[in-house]
């Protein structure tokens, strides 16, 4: 019985998620806290918690656990790092959690939970190599190959947010510092905020990103424009991966994978800076929206020789 379940945590900056599913992508039990945000004993203490109100739901214990966390885990010292729930950097976490679970535990960056989720039976099920996005207040992304996630030696593959945008001026570049001490990473043209932010260069005037996104669908010309640049840097973005990946599917999730005109435009964007000057990528909306990274995180645990969806 124990090996049918899995229990998947989402650890974000202001919410901590359970969920636990069975070998069959069923959902058992979900809860969502308040993550005790500035306090890494208290952290590991909530997630404690959770697991074992999970386990008590199913009465069994000792289940795969694992975890979506907003940061990386260092390959070479496994110690967390780049995120930004900065009270979680430089804590050797999966260690932590192994010792206060008394089992393994699989930590991984929440980006590379999307690609999981999405690759196992999300909309890249089909596929074999999975590039997903999180297009939200930030930028991430992670990769998935055969149901796997690709987290490499330095633990930051997929880690795209912070290369500075292809085919960009230096002086565009320049003008978008990053919170990662860097100027002109994807993150800042392509997260909601990056949009925004090319909306108040242009209008002079603050709107959240979805609306901007309605208002240039509702004719409004400024917004248009806007999007028209939006649509131009995503594709710029995605075609560098394009050149170095070739991923046979493009997931799209956060809050502007919601944008339908993304889906529209970029078919025709993409070869303009694919090498060769063709691409018949798909580029999808991720099919289990919020749920992306703690469904993605149980599915860690899942064992070699269940079957694929
Ligand atoms: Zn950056």
């Amino acid at each position: 019985m124990h090996s049918d379940w899995l229990i998947g945590i989402d650890l974000g900056g202001t919410k901590t998620e359970v969920i636990l599913l069975d070998r069959h992508s069923k959902e058992h039990f979900r809860k969502r806290v308040i993550t005790p945000a500035g306090d890494y004993r208290a952290t590991l203490e909530t997630i404690g918690l959770l697991v074992r109100e999970t386990e008590a739901q199913v009465g069994v214990t000792g289940l795969p656990v694992g975890v979506g966390i907003p940061g990386s885990v260092s390959g070479i010292t496994g110690r967390v790092k780049n995120g930004n729930s900065t009270w979680l950097n430089g804590q050797p976490m999966q260690d932590d959690l192994c010792r206060l679970l008394q089992r393994s535990v699989t930590l991984t960056n929440d980006a590379n939970c999307l690609a999981l989720s999405e690759a196992t039976d999300g909309a890249g099920k089909d596929y074999g190599m999975v590039f997903a996005v999180i297009l939200g207040t930030g930028c991430g992304a992670g990769i998935s190959v055969n149901d796997r996630v690709l987290s490499g030696p330095n633990g930051v593959a997929g880690e795209w947010g912070h290369n500075p945008l292809a085919w960009t001026s230096q002086s565009e570049l320049a003008a978008r510092p990053c919170f990662c001490g860097r100027h002109g990473c994807n993150e800042t043209f392509l997260s909601g905020t990056g949009l925004s932010l090319t909306y108040q260069r242009l209008t002079g005037q603050q709107l959240p990103a979805l609306d901007i996104a309605s208002n240039a669908r509702n004719g409004d010309p400024d917004a248009a424009e806007v999007m028209a640049h939006y649509l131009e840097h995503l594709a710029r973005g995605l075609a560098a991966v394009i050149n170095v990946l070739d991923p046979d599917v493009i997931v799209l999730g956060g809050g502007m994978s919601n944008v339908k005109q993304l889906y529209e435009g970029l078919p025709e964007k993409l070869p303009q800076y694919v090498f060769g000057g063709e691409c018949q990528t798909p580029v999808v909306r991720a099919e289990h929206g919020d749920s992306s990274g703690v469904r993605g995180a149980a599915w860690l645990g899942r064992p070699l020789r269940w079957p694929a969806f």
